[in-house]
């Protein structure tokens, strides 16, 4: 039988239960796709009436985009485990019964933003944790495309660091509803379009204060970790406001655009570090150390090691419309897979998961203008022909376009063709 409320905060609950009834069938985050591209194109557009066209770039867009779209597509097939994380961590160690009161939502916000602060400043100052987040700081323009730069492995130590919700009392459906307001509003701290608003400072992170945590000057560096709130920066000494424009980015910026790379680099980096340290101490502090002694020859070494083919000719990129297209058939493959997450069976998640993943690795190697690309261009046609081959429960005939492919490669050298019109090396 159907308990109907009987004042504000159970109706609220009730309307909670509600939507994840609906939930349970549609995922209606496939909307914050188009809503995110919408606010790209409006801040675009002003920063072409502002005359700063450099407040985007290219290559740069392109591959923020991309680490974001891999975070929300593998942040489907995690998310459902998150949110029982919470509610095990609720029903079995909740540590206060807070009283459901509109004082709740206060202190819910308060708590959200002072654990946020501690997620991201220890995201800066132990190794193995900026390894994940040092992606969201790759980015040498600052605009809404940087927000999307986090990934899956950050969404899962923040996890962990959410968990003290659950655990200080605050009902997963809250702290759920909580995480999206939270994290919908640092959506709105990554950009240059909005003017200044001091008075502003004196209690919320302005997207002018957000820029000052993005910049690699020497006095910006480690400052305002917070995500909605002042009051942390102020209360543990690092708070900056906006002196001089900032310069973005890392103190040592990442020369490379792959996807791979991107993702993984700084766990390499940690590896070598490790290998190369003696004693307990030393090795403890190539993982748990501060990302401020880390030695900086390691990367460049690693960089000739595993991208010695590099020959970045950026602004000769023709295929601007083919990458384009690309980023926008992956998203909205995304979206529709999204809203009927629920809907779809294993082989459509894995092809789905593949095919994406695949194309966004593509993206970075065509940023890069790899040979090896060709051959991924093969591997994905291969994809879709299994996979629709498997539909029609036909995989028996999969050699058909494997000939194919080999015949059509071998007589009109197909390889040779790739290279010159796509990459355009000679
Ligand atoms: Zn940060
Ligand atoms: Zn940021």
């Amino acid at each position: 039988m159907i308990k109907y409320p009987t004042n504000l905060v159970e109706y609220y609950y009730f309307c909670v239960e509600q939507f994840k009834n609906s939930m349970e069938h549609y995922n209606y985050l496939a909307f914050a796709m188009p809503a995110f591209f919408l606010f790209v194109f409006l801040e675009y557009k002003a920063a072409q009436r502002k005359k700063k066209p450099e407040l985007f770039k290219y290559e740069s867009s392109i591959s923020n985009v991309s680490i974001g779209i891999a975070e929300r597509l593998i942040n489907l097939f995690v998310a459902a485990t998150f949110y029982q994380i919470y509610y095990w961590v609720y029903d079995n160690f909740a540590i206060f019964n807070i009283p459901n009161n509109w004082m709740i939502w206060v202190g819910l916000i308060l708590a959200t933003d002072f654990v946020w602060y501690w997620y991201h400043r220890l995201g800066h100052e132990v190794n193995i944790f900026w390894a994940a987040h040092i992606v969201h700081h790759h980015s040498e323009e600052f605009n809404f495309t940087a927000a999307a730069r986090i990934t899956t492995i950050q969404a899962i130590i923040r996890t962990g660091f959410w968990c003290l919700l659950p655990l200080a009392g605050f009902h997963p459906n809250l702290v759920i509803t909580m995480l999206l307001v939270h994290g919908s509003y640092s959506f709105f701290t990554h950009t240059q379009i909005i003017e200044r608003v001091k008075w502003l400072e004196y209690v919320f992170i302005t997207p002018s204060l957000h820029g000052v945590h993005h910049a690699s000057d020497e006095k910006y560096l480690d400052k305002n970790y917070g995500d909605m709130f002042v009051f942390w920066d102020k209360m543990f000494g690092t708070f900056q406001v906006e002196e001089e424009h900032p310069k973005y980015g890392l103190t040592h910026p990442l020369k490379s655009y792959s996807f791979l790379w991107m993702h993984f680099h700084y766990y390499f980096e940690i590896y070598e570090s490790y290998k190369r340290a003696d004693g307990f101490k030393g090795k403890w502090n190539a993982v748990f150390g501060s990302p401020a002694n880390m030695d900086q020859d390691i990367r460049p070494e690693l960089e000739k090691k595993f991208l010695q083919d590099r020959s970045l000719k950026l602004n000769q990129l023709r295929f601007k419309g083919y990458l384009a297209f690309q980023i926008a058939m992956c998203t909205i493959m995304l979206m529709w897979f999204t809203y009927f997450y629920a809907n779809h069976n294993l082989a459509d998640k894995l092809f789905t998961l593949a095919f994406i993943l695949i194309t966004l690795i593509n993206c970075g190697a065509l940023l890069e203008q790899r040979k090896w690309i060709y051959y991924l261009e093969y591997g994905r046609l291969f994809l879709i022909f299994t996979y629709v081959l498997y539909l029609q429960g036909q995989t028996k005939y999969l050699f058909v376009p494997v000939m194919l492919m080999v015949i059509s490669e071998q007589s009109f050298s197909l390889g040779k063709r790739y290279q010159q019109y796509v990459l355009q090396t000679k």
